[in-house]
């Protein structure tokens, strides 16, 4: 492994210069050019006086700059902070104080969302290295920059905030020596080399851009299709003509090139040189990995990750069985127990805690001492909060979040389950089931998005769920909304539904 993350593509550098590291907006970048581009951008932050072991946030579409500029951080032995513009401004806000950032840099060439939180924050537009459009937030002077460590598994490389699905954003520390083992451990299961043009769609400001598709792309000397904005069409179009061979998403992403592909009447969806389709962050729903494989001929692997794993936790076998509804065996170097509300094995099988141990598990919670101690205990087992259960052929199976769980009457109800009834009818684009508080019991209500124009009412969803789930399962409630709440990443907000389901106004 190289030391750190900033030296994964030093190699191909030298050994294959004139490679293109990235594609984005139809101009190439050589490993050599994204090398030199590193270092001026490297030069100009520490004129902009950023010191090893400050803070640097940087608000910012996917885009080569962004790489660049999260690279360089590193080479400066400062901690990268990488956000989606698509933030608001009280919550881009929490994040820079909260992060104690010396500098916030925004790249407005790309999106107005950037372009207006730069000029909120006075800053100051011009170029970084070689990419314009760049602004640069004033100095905080009161930054204290934090220690710096000589041992890869100490330095952290990147605070990155979870998206909050939960709650408050929470900034994980992730090492250098985190993200390299979790981007060599991507590639080699995956078999990434320089032949592969990967898909960057997926955010590098969240965990799975950031370690998966830039670090672990660069690592293997392959090259990085840069996309800014999601767009069907244009994935549809880069994967028949500008030769793809790795898709990586989110469930939408696959949802939306079928929507896509439905609304132009396409009979069949043009391959060319695909050979993997990824999916991950959210639980897959069955019928539309069926329908992307029958598409591509091609399995949908779904893989398994948390930020504060790097994210990788299972995910990856070939020759999986159609309709698989798991997430793949559990990485390698990754240990496992599944355990009960004591904390002891539960039996082969059953449902249980997921907690995991190994190189991949972060640091801790950046300012958050007792968050940490009770995220990972004192022998370094990391508890994920996420409920489930291995099979026989060691495949995992996601059941749900441990906080998500509802206990009724006794009884558990497993959201995931409820959704995905909901899910398979007809009219429903989507749903979210959340627990209701009532008198030490709880209750069973779902949101649901349904398709434009549907003519369904509640009654006629409550009896058609009534079908297939059985009595203490069938939700109390079902509220419908034009869309429901969603992250950045596309995630839906639970914890705003769940208030609602309490007693809150939307
Ligand atoms: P927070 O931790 O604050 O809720 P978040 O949801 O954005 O924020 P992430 O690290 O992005 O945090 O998401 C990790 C979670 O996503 C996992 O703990 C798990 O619940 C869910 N998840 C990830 N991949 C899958 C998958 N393939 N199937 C089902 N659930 C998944």
């Amino acid at each position: 492994l190289p030391s750190r993350v900033h030296d994964v593509y030093a190699r191909f550098a030298l050994e294959t210069p004139e490679h293109p590291a990235f594609v984005e907006a139809g101009r190439s970048w050589s490993y050599r050019q994204f090398s030199e581009a590193v270092e001026a951008v490297a030069r100009d932050l520490r004129e902009l006086q950023v010191r090893a072991g400050d803070r640097v946030m940087v608000a910012s579409e996917n885009s080569v700059a962004l790489g660049a500029i999260l690279f360089a951080i590193g080479k400066l032995d400062a901690w990268a902070i990488a956000v989606n513009p698509r933030l608001s401004a009280r919550e881009l806000e929490q994040i820079r104080s909260h992060s104690g950032a010396r500098r916030v840099l925004f790249n407005s060439s790309l999106s107005s969302e950037a372009t207006d939180h730069a000029a909120r924050s006075g800053a100051a537009t011009g170029s970084i290295g070689p990419f314009g459009g760049i602004g640069v937030g004033p100095l905080n002077e009161e930054a204290r920059a934090e220690p710096v460590e000589a041992d890869a598994a100490r330095q952290v490389a990147a605070l990155m905030y979870t998206s909050g699905t939960t709650g408050a954003p929470k900034g994980v520390m992730l090492s250098h020596r985190n993200l390299l083992v979790a981007a060599k451990t991507s590639g080699v299961l995956r078999k990434t080399g320089p032949a592969d043009r990967i898909y960057g769609v997926l955010p590098m400001s969240h965990i799975v851009g950031y370690s998966i598709l830039l670090i672990s792309t660069l690592m293997h000397g392959a090259t990085l299709h840069v996309v800014s904005k999601a767009d069907p069409a244009a994935l549809a179009e880069a994967i028949a003509k500008d030769g793809i061979t790795t898709l990586y998403g989110v469930p939408a992403t696959y949802q939306r090139l079928l929507e896509y592909k439905a609304v132009k009447s396409i009979s069949r969806l043009d391959r060319g040189r695909l050979r993997m389709m990824c999916v991950a962050g959210a639980p897959l729903d069955l019928t539309l990995k069926g329908r992307m494989e029958d598409e591509f001929g091609i399995p949908l692997l779904n893989g398994y990750g948390i930020t504060e794993c790097s994210p990788g936790l299972a995910g990856v076998r070939e020759n999986r069985p159609a309709h698989d509804e798991t997430v793949g065996p559990i990485l390698p170097g990754v240990e496992h127990r599944i355990v009960d509300r004591n904390g002891h094995e539960v039996p082969a099988g059953s449902v249980g805690e997921l907690h995991v141990r190994g190189p991949n598990v972060m640091l801790g919670y950046y300012r958050s001492p007792e968050q940490t101690r009770a995220a990972i205990d004192a022998d370094g087992w990391f508890n994920t909060g996420d409920l489930a259960r291995i099979n026989g052929e060691g495949d995992l199976y996601i059941v749900g979040r441990t906080k998500e769980l509802i206990i009724r009457s006794g009884f558990n109800v497993y959201p995931a389950e409820v959704e995905a009834v909901l899910n398979a009818h007809e009219l429903v684009v989507q749903s979210a089931v959340v627990g209701r508080n009532a008198e030490g019991n709880e209750e069973v209500v779902a949101f649901v998005q349904l398709l434009p124009g549907a003519k369904i009412g509640v009654e006629e969803l409550k009896s058609y769920s009534a079908g297939l789930l059985t009595s203490y399962k069938r939700p109390s409630e079902i509220v419908i909304l034009d869309a429901l709440p969603a992250a950045s990443t596309g995630k839906i907000l639970k914890h705003k539904l769940r208030e609602v389901a309490n007693g809150s106004k939307i």
